[in-house]
């Protein structure tokens, strides 16, 4: 299931082939979308934003064409009028004259009006999106502190998109770790420097996710273990997909839990109670 920074790598995909681009033709699968085929050709992709697993391309004539992939949906580019062999739907193509941008399974698009993006349900219960949004650390910690979400438990928190958006499961074992929380604690629980932590890892493990192609452990770290001939799996997280293996700061063996039908990994060390 992809996590922020890998929804963000798609969104940046789409936006290089769009980007700045008169639309010379798009089609959309859906009967009650086929409408805004006029409105949209001809118009000029501004760009593409994010906001947790919801992507927004918009427009320069005021319209926004909101998508989201749930379990399946897939962008695929590739030169104009180029189409993949595959089994799956088209549900919308977007061609210029150098790209198309096609996107297959997904079920949820709409087209929206600017002022209308919003006040869309999704958009409007979803958090703050790190990877497309500017959010600073104060702001964040606000959010970790207040009183609508400082009773929960981290690890139910962390995966609500209400809270913030583009979490998923191996981005919580992260971040829990980084924060040295235990995982049966709420932010109510957790020291001032606990908290402090778990933001900053908060934004520094979705911004290097996406620029290390989601490697969240050191990457000097990551360097030395490939050069040891260690797989990507083996290299890639500080605990995520761990269990057993010792600890990269303390040499404790990493453990694996349940958490809200996930699998969580933590370091009973670094995490103590
Ligand atoms: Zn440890």
């Amino acid at each position: 299931m992809p996590e922020g920074p890998e929804i963000r790598k798609a969104a940046d995909a789409v936006e290089k082939a769009l980007k700045d681009r008169e639309v010379l033709d798009i089609s959309f699968a859906f009967e009650t979308l086929e409408g805004y085929e006029d409105i949209l050709t001809g118009a000029t992709v501004t760009g593409v934003d994010t906001k947790g697993k919801a992507m927004l391309t918009r427009f320069d004539n005021g319209y926004t064409i909101y998508s989201h992939n749930q379990l399946y949906g897939k962008w695929m580019i590739r030169n104009a009028y180029n189409y993949p062999k595959t089994n799956r739907q088209l549900r919308l193509a977007i061609h210029n004259e150098k790209k198309s941008a096609l996107l297959y399974s997904a079920s949820d698009i709409e087209v929206l009006r600017d002022e209308e993006v919003p006040d869309h349900p999704f958009i409007r219960k979803v958090g703050p999106d790190i990877l497309s949004e500017t959010v600073t650390k104060e702001q964040l910690r606000e959010r970790y502190t207040s009183k609508r979400f400082f009773r929960r438990r981290w690890t139910t928190l962390l995966l609500d998109q209400s809270f913030v958006a583009g979490i998923g499961n191996y981005l919580r074992s992260e971040i829990l770790f980084l924060a040295g929380i235990h995982p049966s604690l709420r932010p109510i629980d957790s020291t001032p420097q606990q908290i402090e932590k778990a933001t900053e890892a908060t934004i520094t493990l979705m911004e290097q996710s996406y620029r290390y192609k989601g490697i969240t452990v050191d990457p000097d770290i990551a360097e030395r273990m490939k050069a040891e001939g260690k797989t990507r799996n083996q290299y890639r997280h500080w605990v995520f997909r761990r269990s057993f293996q010792p600890c990269h700061i303390c040499r404790t063996k990493i453990e694996k839990m349940e958490a809200g039908n996930r699998r969580l990994y933590y370091c009973p060390t670094c995490q103590a109670l």
